[in-house]
């Protein structure tokens, strides 16, 4: 992972009250899931200052010619017309969400890592996907679809085409994710600790493991924590940061 601070993207103390999500998945349109996010939206987020969402938010992204999702474009945007700030990282599904989605759904996108103050702290925000160093023939897949030339060629296939490509891309993730033991598709505990090293922030926030926890270590003698938020398949889950403090909340469907 690279693990080079990116410039701080807020002010010295950051936002009082910012909630994070992480791997809603969203497929189809009227789904549970969809749903859940959007009364999520328009009941808990708007009360915040600012939200996160942490990669993966689709199941799908093919490009931002994609049709797909107009109500929670809309209701992302209504947001942040509330004037709740929010930011967005790409994950190993939608890493193709681009500038022009970001316009319709009055989102900033992010690079991954960032770092970003919370309560005058430097917390260092990441998908996960690049911790995960085990699953090698993902990593060789990830540097792959990464590279500016092949997401150029990509884009210029047509839209049915590039849905084809995805589809029997997840298919053949979700074999590969079967047939791999489930230590492999963890983080990687050397690639956390080198980010922590790195980095010098003494917490992150990630998703795309599905494995929601708080975990405490010590990392040069140094107390920190890496906060993992869950994916929306079975039910809801947010980080909540208010006032320095965090909880990780689930909602049931
Ligand atoms: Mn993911």
């Amino acid at each position: 992972m690279r693990t080079e601070a990116s410039a701080p993207i807020e002010e010295a103390f950051g936002p009082r009250h910012c909630l994070f999500v992480s791997d809603v998945h969203l497929e189809a349109p009227g789904g549970a899931a969809e749903q859940q996010f959007l009364r999520f939206l328009r009941t808990e987020a708007v009360r915040a200052e600012t939200l996160y969402i942490l990669g993966d938010l689709f199941e799908s992204w093919v490009g931002d010619d994609d049709p797909g999702h107009p109500e929670v474009i809309g209701a992302l945007a209504e947001l942040s017309g509330h004037g709740v700030a929010c930011f967005l990282l790409q994950g190993n599904r939608d890493f193709l969400l681009g500038e022009s989605f970001c316009a319709r759904a009055g989102c900033r996108l992010l690079p991954d890592p960032v770092i970003a103050q919370f309560g005058g702290e430097p917390v260092l925000l990441t998908h996960g996907d690049a911790l995960c160093t085990d699953d090698r023939a993902y990593q060789e897949l990830r540097t792959t679809v990464r590279a500016p030339g092949w997401q150029r060629r990509f884009l210029t296939l047509p839209l049915a085409t590039r849905e084809l490509l995805a589809n029997e891309a997840r298919a053949g993730s979700k074999s590969h994710t079967a047939r791999s033991p489930p230590r492999i598709m963890d983080v990687n505990p050397g690639a956390v600790d080198a980010v922590f090293r790195a980095t010098q922030v003494r917490r992150m926030i990630h998703g795309h493991t599905h494995r929601p926890a708080i975990h405490d270590a010590l990392v040069g003698g140094q107390a920190v924590q890496r906060i993992v938020l869950g994916a929306w398949y079975e039910q809801g889950w947010f980080l909540r940061c208010q006032d320095g403090l965090y909880a990780l909340c689930e909602l049931p469907r």
